[in-house]
């Protein structure tokens, strides 16, 4: 038998992909792993939640760009059906490309990261996961409140009012009963149900129960409004508020609300 050196013995090249967070827009909130991780990709398959700037800054100086192929899925636009996007990344990295999937936020608080990972781990693809700064809290920070203030509460529930196809979403009375006791409710995807989200929060909290929205959280065109849980439907007409936006309901908007009910504002983002 003859032997070969270590050297000689080379593994095969893993196929890899990561799913990189590319936090609420502004720039300055994307990590360094997330920039470092960037700078490998040979195709960079970005989400329209994914802004400008981001973009951007992921491509800056890079002698030889990556091919950037836009997949949006924003909820009731035209949007890249997400098998599509799933083939893609998988036979792109098994050709050996250096796959990295820009997703808003964090890639796995919903917006399908999970699906995603699942369908590369399927295939023997290495998946990386970097994390990005969720919508919901940048959302919470623009209003300069914190999820968890331990005065009003003891934790909170990021919850999608988008239900999958075949289901009737999330049970608003049962949510409102756990924020009852203490939690601060964060959702997300929750403009084109306000109604149904509002009313069945009210079977469980008071309509004074203090909420916001706010749209565009963490981005250029940020903007927000303060108001009440019943005051939540005619606030988004009002200010004419729409997606992508997080909206807040728990006692840790308070203060907020005492010094400024149903208020909008031009947020001071980055
Ligand atoms: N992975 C993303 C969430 C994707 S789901 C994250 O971690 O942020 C898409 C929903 O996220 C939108 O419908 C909206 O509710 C929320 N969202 C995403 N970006 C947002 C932003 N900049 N401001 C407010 N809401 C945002």
């Amino acid at each position: 038998m003859t032997s070969r050196s270590p050297a000689a013995i080379r593994p095969p090249a893993r196929a890899w992909c990561a799913l990189v967070g590319a936090g609420p827009g502004d720039p300055e909130l994307l990590t360094l792993k997330a920039l470092r991780t960037l700078r490998k990709a040979t195709l960079l398959l970005v989400d329209d939640l994914v802004s400008d700037e981001v973009l951007a800054l992921a491509l800056r100086g890079r002698r030889k760009p990556p091919r950037v192929v836009h997949v949006g899925k924003r909820g009731g636009c035209r949007s890249t059906p997400q098998a599509f996007i799933e083939r893609l990344m998988v036979s792109q990295a098994l050709a050996g490309e250096k796959v990295v999937r820009l997703k808003g936020g964090d890639p796995f608080v919903f917006g399908r990261g999970g699906e995603e990972a699942e369908a590369l781990r399927a295939q023997g693809i290495t998946v990386e996961i970097v994390n990005g700064i969720t919508a919901g809290l940048a959302a919470a920070t623009a209003l300069g409140v914190p999820w968890t203030h331990r005065d009003h509460a003891q934790g909170v529930m990021l919850v999608t009012a988008h239900a999958r196809e075949g289901s009737s979403g999330p049970d608003w009375s049962v949510l409102g009963a756990a924020a009852a006791q203490g939690l601060t409710l964060v959702i997300y995807m929750g403009m084109a149900r306000l109604a149904d989200v509002q009313a069945g929060l009210m079977s469980a909290l008071p309509p004074g129960t203090p909420a916001a929205i706010v749209q565009h959280a963490g981005c250029t065109l940020q903007r927000h409004a303060v108001t009440t849980l019943g005051g939540l439907v005619q606030c988004r007409q009002r200010h004419g508020l729409g997606s992508p936006a997080i909206v807040l309901v728990g006692d840790v908007l308070r203060g907020l609300a005492a010094a400024a009910a149903d208020t909008p504002a031009r947020s001071a983002a980055a």
